[in-house]
């Protein structure tokens, strides 16, 4: 009772808090004094469409059944989604084919054969509660881009299957060449296809990945249909693509995979895995875990099953069938757009993939009602007259689950109209499962998220700014970072990979964003990412979907209409600063000579930030004439491109960013080509990789001073007085 009162008491003064400062009477980045108004009335209205009944409906269809990349169904829902776009009121809304590479199980199959027989179910259990549970075409356990094989051999636990483990597998005297080696998913957290090659390279004969309890099932609380954790049976499908060489299409390496294209072979592909992989539940594991022999696995290798774990050997045997078939599967992206009134060929471009494992609730399908809502929105706001300036570009992939391929193969294809358009890319891919929200974004986007999260309304009653700042602080305790949180370390600059947003930024050098709502959720990539868990523990009441939308929405419409794009380049110095200064921390720098490095930094942030200066004072002034703001605007775009190195980062031609890329475990990584120079011993190279780094930022630092000299001068700004043209 007492709870609730205060409960309501502070609502009460929330709501007298908001009257008592309209949140209209600022400023937006990027607009003019004149354009503000306008802005925050057409923000308002959107603002006003999206609703969590209609998100729920949607993701209700979306989750109907099943829907594979390349799946009759996931196709279906490229026309379901091309016909809503089309009845919404986007424009030219077309679907494009893709022929991709793709791995499917004709057979899979796992029994111990030692020390008893125990043949794996491979299933995931129904539930009365939950009907979709019971849906017949729901798959078995497979691991997409697993080798075919049929073995039988030793099973050894591999704890998390990362190299130390290998490593202290050997100082046992246990050798894993020819044998099954049994890993868990997340103890540290590392990508399965980490695990894949790790255990390939060491020998092993296959690797079956499973789901520790300790993990995502009754470790962390009530399991599925009672929790959102995870329960006995369920397994995490996944793909085992080395997508950290290249992503998309392993077999069309930096072209599109279009009807007819040439792939090349399989064995060619540095891409494609060579081990067979299946994923278990741990219903599944546990016999092979419980009859293991050998010594006892170290106190951090034991997981959440009620007995000691060992690291096995000899004493448990197991017969491994996998039949894959191979083939090229036709995939489809959905594209729509509403073309802008007065800069078509300016692209702000949203997306999120279509296709999931099985049902797919929260992955993608949250990401997709949401997307659903803000096209909804735009188009009613379109139908009455109200146009973005720029042209908004709305894009459903398809194949992210394996190999980002939809988003790969369409920016492949695409690359040379992004380099001329693209303002920004606007990633959701989970857009919802649970109340913690998370945004990550390059470092000239951060501010204009933070700016956004404070013009809305959590599900909570504060802002999406205050809740964002409890549920960062949580995340940068968790790594161990002690900085309190600010505006500048609020969104995530380290971006790294793992979903659609990756092809755009490390191969096209378009800036993105990347935004969700996380919270306790284990049952990603299986059965029970249904609709059930979403209606019951991700989003009971679809609220959090509704202000995805109004995010998704907000951030294109600012993207779209601002008079001078809302980009922070002395923000993205600091950040270029931070991850040089992280580095050396953690590596030895000291055969580098960095001093030229440091000052191009420098340099760049000091460009950037009197930039910002003028385009605030050039806003402010009134008088910003709208060619010289095209001419600023066009060059501001460009300097994302610039972080393109034409022949790649060292060893992975495909991956082309100088400050962005992920590493083989998924994990983020800065200054690729340099880190892993130095991280590697490789000095010659890495001082080599500084200088390419070097050069870039100097390209980057000149434009950003033409462009302030054409502003300032040009515009003729002056600030109190002193004319804020530099002197030539
Ligand atoms: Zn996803």
């Amino acid at each position: 009772m007492q709870l609730e009162t205060l409960r309501r008491m502070s609502r009460l003064l929330c709501l007298t808090a908001v009257l008592a400062h309209p949140s209209h009477a600022q400023s937006i980045l990027g607009f003019a004094g004149a354009s503000t108004a306008k802005q925050v009335e057409i923000e308002e209205q959107f603002k006003a469409i999206p609703t969590p009944a209609e998100a729920r409906r949607q993701l209700r269809i979306l989750t109907a059944q099943p829907h594979l990349a390349g799946s009759e169904r996931n196709n279906e829902l490229a026309r379901y989604i091309a016909n809503e776009w089309k009845n919404q009121g986007l424009e030219d809304v077309v679907i494009r084919r893709y022929d991709v590479f793709s791995s499917e199980p004709k057979e899979t199959m796992l029994e111990m054969v030692a020390p008893t027989h125990y043949r794996a179910t491979l299933r995931e259990a129904p539930y009365d509660q939950d009907p979709d549970s019971k849906n017949p075409n729901i798959s078995t356990a497979w691991i997409g881009m697993s080798t075919s094989g049929d073995i039988t051999a030793p099973v050894i636990y591999a704890h998390s299957g990362n190299p130390a483990d290998f490593a202290l597998l050997r100082k046992n005297g246990i050798d894993v060449r020819g044998k099954i080696v049994l890993v868990r998913y997340s103890n540290p957290y590392s990508y399965r296809g980490f695990k894949a090659l790790t255990a390939e390279k060491e020998g092993a004969a296959a690797i079956l990945i499973y789901s520790d309890p300790a993990e995502d099932g009754y470790g962390k609380g009530k399991v599925f249909p009672n929790g959102p954790w995870g329960p006995e049976t369920h397994f995490q499908r996944g793909a085992i693509e080395y997508d950290f060489q290249q992503a998309g299409d392993p077999t069309t390496p930096g072209w599109p995979s279009l009807p007819g294209a040439k792939h090349i072979r399989t064995e060619a592909s540095p891409a494609v895995p060579k081990i067979m992989a299946l994923p278990l539940s741990w219903h599944d594991a546990r016999p092979l875990l419980e009859n293991m022999d050998g010594p006892a696995a170290p106190h951090d290798w034991q997981g959440g099953l009620p007995f000691t774990y060992h690291l096995g050997g000899k004493r448990v045997r197991a017969h491994l069938k996998i039949q894959m078939e191979e083939t090229l599967k036709a995939n489809y992206v959905v594209e729509g757009r509403i073309r802008g009134s007065e800069y078509a060929d300016q692209w702000v471009l949203v997306g999120n993939h279509r296709d999931a494992w099985v049902f797919g609730a929260a992955d993608p399908g949250s990401g997709t009602a949401a997307m659903l809502e803000v096209t909804r929105g735009m188009g009613k706001l379109a139908k009455q007259g109200i146009r973005p300036r720029r042209t908004m570009l709305f894009l459903s992939w398809d194949g992210e689950e394996t190999s980002f391929a939809g988003s790969a193969e369409w920016s492949e294809q695409f690359a040379h109209e992004l380099w001329q358009k693209a303002v920004a890319y606007l990633n959701v891919d989970v857009g919802v499962a649970g109340p913690d929200f998370a945004g990550n974004s390059v470092g000239s986007l951060a501010p204009l998220l933070v700016e956004a999260s404070k013009g809305l309304r959590d599900p909570s009653g504060q802002s999406l700014y205050e809740t964002w700042h409890v549920s960062r602080a949580k995340t940068l305790k968790e790594a161990d970072e002690t900085d309190p949180v600010t505006d500048f370390n609020l969104a995530e600059t380290r971006i790294g990979s793992g979903s659609d947003y990756a092809a755009l930024l490390d191969h096209v050098g378009v800036p993105v964003m990347d935004v969700t709502f996380d919270g306790p959720y284990g049952v990603y990539h299986s059965a029970y990412d249904d609709f059930y868990w979403m209606d019951h523990f991700g989003d009971p009441g679809f609220r959090y979907h509704a202000v995805m939308a109004q995010l998704l929405g907000i951030l294109a419409l600012r993207l779209s209409n601002a008079d001078l794009l809302p980009y922070d380049f002395g923000n993205y110095g600091a950040h270029i600063r931070e991850y040089l200064n992280t580095l050396a921390k953690k590596s030895d720098l000291s055969k580098l000579d960095l001093e030229s490095l440091h000052e191009a930094i420098d340099e760049f942030e000091r460009g950037g930030k009197i930039l910002n200066e003028s385009v605030q004072t050039a806003l402010e002034s009134g008088t910003l004439d709208s060619l010289l703001a095209d001419q600023i605007n066009r060059g501001m775009m460009s300097i994302e491109r610039n972080w393109l190195a034409p022949g790649g980062i060292p060893g992975r031609p495909w991956y082309k960013h100088l400050l962005y890329a992920c590493r083989q475990t998924y994990a983020h990584l800065e200054l690729p080509g340099l880190t892993e120079a130095a991280e590697g011993g490789d000095m010659p190279l890495a001082q080599q990789q500084a200088a390419i780094l070097g050069a870039a930022l100097r390209t980057n630092t000149e434009l950003v001073n033409q462009l302030n000299r054409e502003l300032a001068c040009a515009g003729g700004l002056t600030r109190r007085g002193v004319p804020l043209c530099p002197a030539q």
